[in-house]
């Protein structure tokens, strides 16, 4: 028969048992777990788990009678800790994410939660804490926080430098001492510089915002030129040298001279067009007064100089009987150099005429291959020191002037053989290509630097190093490249400094009947 006295034992036992699985169940709990005593002074820590104990780095003995604050070493002032205070002074619960310390002296942060226990009376007579150990994900959070304040500083300090730029352009676009106007993809001005403003005698409300061909009296109107600057965007092709002469309003006649480019502003900007106006009414005219003189004074010297030509041939053909064989050769020589200066003066003219667009062309067809064949015919025999080869055939037919595209391959010849010293041989070829003739002059010469092949086809251009080695006006090229252009052609030269060049050309073959 059971007796009251084993009930009590029973169930004190079982209470054992039930208060033994509670202790393993804390201790082999993660977070920490504590149990401080309100009812005694200073709220000493009567219970910790294994857990407080690993996070802590203390042992039980020095834990077990202590206020927690041991946890915060020196780390004092912390706001968290106030709150945590007034928590237990109130005995209400709370949470904190506050900087502890283990025993090795080691920060780690501990996120906090305190619960008060109350007693039957309602009085708060201990505290649970229980903390877990969150450095890595502070430190993750700190990570971020640094890395987003680290971006945030760069895009600062960029668009500082970007706002830098802008003003140090504007300051260069507004100095330059010529005009500038940026349009957008319709063609709209969207800014013009100083320089356009004071040049134009407009202001900046009647400019920006107004369609280019719009402006001032329509000025900008012009076909050709709308022609060109509806392919800059799409091909990037800029508009180059584009001469404009107009009676402007406010500032009278003028030349301008236009480039257009499209710009890009490290990606942003993309369909904009940048249009550079240069104001070169004063150097045309100087210009035109040079033409004028040239063709003046090539005029004047070939009146002259056609009566000595005539002359000498005179004496030529009526040497005296006493005349010594000195004194033929001696005519002989004066002839060849009347012949050269009369060439040189014939090239200035040429140049005059084509500059005023005044030169003759005697359009007829003809058979190029003959032409050829001819000019180097007669370039051999004058040089015999060269071998000058020629290979291919075309039997094309070309409309043209015989006579200046002779002296085209004659220029071309002529320089090979010039800028080529010490080598023997000038290659000429002739192929067809398409609808197109081509002919090629090779030289085994001293090339031409990149530089240089910009200009090469400029009237009055000769390359610095060889002015004073070769006798010359810089003309040649610049009459062939007209020349060339005039018969519907192309001039071009491809060269390499020290290992020689190759003019090429191509002319429309006529087109027969058949
Ligand atoms: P010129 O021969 O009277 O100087 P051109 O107009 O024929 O005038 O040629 C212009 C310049 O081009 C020359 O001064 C020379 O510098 C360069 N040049 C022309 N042809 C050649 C060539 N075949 N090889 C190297 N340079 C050349």
């Amino acid at each position: 028969m059971e007796t009251s006295n084993d009930a009590y034992h029973r169930s004190d036992s079982k209470l054992e048992n039930n208060l033994d699985i509670y202790l393993k169940a804390l201790n082999s709990a993660n977070s920490g777990i504590i149990i401080t005593d309100n009812t005694q002074p200073d709220n000493p820590i009567i219970y910790c788990n294994k857990a407080f104990e690993t996070i802590t780095g203390y042992e039980h003995n020095e834990i077990i009678g202590h206020n927690c604050r041991f946890l915060q070493s020196q780390d004092r002032s912390q706001p968290e800790r106030s709150i945590l205070k007034a928590c237990i002074e109130e005995g209400k619960e709370c949470r904190v994410e506050i900087r502890n310390y283990r025993k090795n002296g080691t920060l780690f942060w501990n996120e906090l939660y305190v619960s008060p226990v109350q007693n039957d009376k309602g009085e708060v007579t201990h505290f649970i804490g229980v903390q877990n150990d969150i450095t890595d994900r502070k430190r993750a959070e700190n990570d971020l926080r640094e890395e987003k304040l680290s971006v945030e500083k760069k895009i600062q300090t960029r668009t500082q430098e970007l706002i830098d730029n802008q003003a140090f352009l504007s300051s260069i676009i507004h100095t330059v001492r010529e005009s500038l106007l940026v349009l957008d993809a319709n063609y709209v001005v969207i800014s013009a510089n100083t320089h356009f403003l004071n040049t134009f005698k407009v202001s900046q409300e009647d400019t920006v915002g107004t369609l280019l061909f719009e402006l001032g009296n329509h000025q900008w109107d012009i076909e050709a030129l709308k022609e060109l600057l509806i392919k800059i965007l799409p091909t990037n092709n800029p508009v180059i040298d584009f001469e404009v002469e107009h009676d402007f309003p406010h500032i009278g006649k003028k030349v301008m001279l236009l480039n257009a480019y499209r710009v890009e502003f490290e990606g942003q900007y993309k369909d904009r067009i940048l249009i550079a106006i240069e104001d070169i009414t004063d150097k045309t005219e100087i210009d035109r007064r040079k033409d004028d003189f040239l063709s003046i004074a090539s005029h004047e010297l070939k009146t002259p100089l056609t009566t000595i030509k005539g002359l000498v041939q005179l004496l030529q053909r009526m040497p005296p009987e006493s005349a010594s064989e000195k004194y033929l050769t001696t005519l002989d020589k004066v002839g060849t150099y009347v012949d050269r200066l009369n060439n040189l003066i014939t090239e200035l003219l040429d140049t005059s005429k084509i500059r005023s667009g005044n030169i003759e062309v005697h359009n007829e067809p003809f058979a190029i291959d003959k032409t050829i064949r001819d000019t180097v015919e007669s370039l051999s025999l004058a040089t015999p020191n060269y071998n000058i080869v020629l290979s291919g055939a075309t039997e094309a037919v070309i409309l043209g002037d015989e006579l200046q595209i002779s002296q085209v391959i004659n220029n071309l010849i002529s320089n090979a053989i010039k800028y080529s010293p010490g080598a023997e041989k000038v290659d000429v070829h002739v192929s067809r290509v398409g609808d197109f003739v081509k002919v090629s002059v090779i030289d085994y010469g001293m090339g031409i630097s990149p530089q240089d092949k910009k200009k090469i086809f400029e009237r009055f251009f000769r390359a610095r190093d060889i002015q004073k080695k070769f006798p010359g006006l810089g003309i040649g090229l610049y009459i062939s490249h007209e020349i060339v252009a005039n018969h519907k052609g192309t001039l071009w030269v491809e060269s390499e400094i020290g290992k020689g060049s190759t003019f090429s050309f191509t002319l429309p073959i006529m087109k027969v009947d058949k």
